[in-house]
This record gives C-alpha cells, structure tokens and sequence, in this order.
C-alpha cells in the first residue's frame, strides 16, 4: 500500500494536533461554500488568523474561547505585513496552540499559503492544507460561465492582473496570453482592466471576444457585467473589488 496517500480518516477530517498551523481555504465568501474539512478546523482551532476575504460568517462556528486576529485590510486600507503574519502563526504554534489561518478562496491561489508554509516549516512548525473553493473558478461558476466547455475550449488560464502589462514587475506574456486559445481568467485586475483589455487587443485578440466581469461572488451583493472584450473595461468601471475577470467564448454563453 502507498502510505504517502492519506486515508480519508487520516486526510482533511483527522482532529487539529496541538503546535500545528493548518491553512484553510474559506471559499469565495458563501459560507456553504466552505468545506467540510475547513469547517471542522475553525471548530476546532484555538486561534484563527483571519483575511479580509475569507467568508466572516463563519467565525461564528468557532468555539467562543477561540482567538480570533484580524490580519486582513486595516480600516486605513494597509494590510498587516506578510512578514508579521509568518510570524504570528509561529508564535501561536509553538505556544502549543491548534492554529488555523483562514483565507479567501484556496491558499495556495494568489494566497501566500505556500510563503506561509515555508515560514512555519523553517521554525519547525507542521502545516497542514485544507483547500479551499477557489474565486477562479467559483465567480465564473456562480455567474454561470463554465470555465471551459466542451467543443468550445479545452483548457483555462488563470493569472494576476495587480500589476499592468508592461509594468517591469510583471511576469506575464500578455502575447502568449492573448494567443492561448484558452478562457483567460485574471484575478486582482478591476483597476487595470483597461490596459489589459487593450493589451490582449494589441496582441490579436479579437476586441468582439466575449467577457465578464463577476464582482462579490457568493455574496448578497453579486453582479455582473458581460460585453465585448474591447468594451468590457468601460462597460464595468463601476465595480469594485474583489471581481474575477472571465475573456473567452464560454463568456458569451447563456446555459439556460
Ligand atoms: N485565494 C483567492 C484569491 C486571492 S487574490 C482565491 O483562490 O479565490 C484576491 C482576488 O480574488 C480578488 O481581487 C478577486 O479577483 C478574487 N476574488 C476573491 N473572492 C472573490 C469573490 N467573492 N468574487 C469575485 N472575485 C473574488
């Protein structure tokens, strides 16, 4: 037998251990769209590190003893520091303490989980995953655009729009991107969604491409907005973040 594949008993349901970090995907803010295994963890946890996007609802599930630290946006619009972040779930780890941190989405997705595993691995703290529902595909899911459809497209694309194309920091191919024939699926990327759109347009992409974008998924106050590629910028400039960006032909689909 392979014992490195867990059995279930032993996988995600398999009790929090004491001194342990356990990083948990809360899904795109629905709490019935927190898992199972992640459920079970906030019950459990005797501190809970929480972000701004993780589904808050379901803080009510933790026990009443339970810490719980606020990590997310600060009313000023500052985040606490990557760096002090690490160092809380260390500290609280090796106090013996069951330690869930708790985030939007999957961890591991535009997350920081895996810098967050590194940290607690270099001071010898376990870590286990929980993963969680991640906005990529969930926000296209729940506008109902199927991030890929058979006939249509046989692949996905999902990248991070925080920094423009052609900014240095960038480490996209917006021409490759553009070229990939699959649905494009950008996170982070209200702000510069005009100069993706005209990069992608630039690049050859068809400005008639159709696009969406899908603010507040599994929120109450969900929208969204479809229209052409080269449009799609303009036709949105009023919605905020967080919003999940969806270019592609399963964009102009009306399933029902
Ligand atoms: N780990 C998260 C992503 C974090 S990056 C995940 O897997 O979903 C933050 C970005 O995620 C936001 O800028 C937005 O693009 C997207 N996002 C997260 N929650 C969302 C929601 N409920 N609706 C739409 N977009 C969301």
């Amino acid at each position: 037998m392979n014992r490195s594949i867990p059995r279930p008993t032993e996988g995600s349901l398999a009790p929090l251990e004491a001194g342990t970090v356990t990083l948990v995907g809360g899904g795109p803010g629905d709490p019935g769209l927190l898992t199972v295994a992640g459920l079970q963890a906030l019950q459990q946890a005797d501190v809970v590190l929480v972000d701004h996007l993780a589904p808050q609802e379901s803080l009510a599930q933790c026990r009443p003893d339970c810490e719980q630290v606020w990590v997310g946006k600060l009313p000023r619009g500052e985040f606490v520091a990557q760096e002090r972040i690490n160092e809380l779930l260390v500290k609280h780890a090796l106090a013996g303490r069951r330690v869930v941190r708790f985030k939007g989405g999957d961890n591991f997705v535009f997350g920081r989980g895996g810098e967050e595993w590194q940290a607690c691995a270099q001071a010898g703290v376990a870590v286990r995953i929980i993963p969680g529902v991640t906005s990529s595909v969930a926000a296209p899911a729940l506008a109902g655009i199927p991030v890929t459809h058979r006939s249509l497209v046989q692949g996905f694309t999902v990248v991070s729009g925080h920094v423009p194309p052609g900014d240095p920091r960038s480490q996209l191919d917006w021409a490759a991107l553009a070229a990939t024939r699959t649905t494009l699926v950008v996170l982070m990327g209200v702000k510069y969604l005009p100069q993706i759109a005209e990069a992608l347009v630039q690049h050859g992409m068809d400005p008639q491409t159709p696009a969406a974008v899908v603010e507040r998924a599994g929120q109450p106050q969900m929208r969204q907005v479809r229209g052409p590629l080269g449009q799609i910028a303009t036709l949105s400039r009023d919605v905020h973040p967080p919003a999940v960006t969806v270019i592609g032909e399963v964009a102009g689909l009306q399933l029902g």
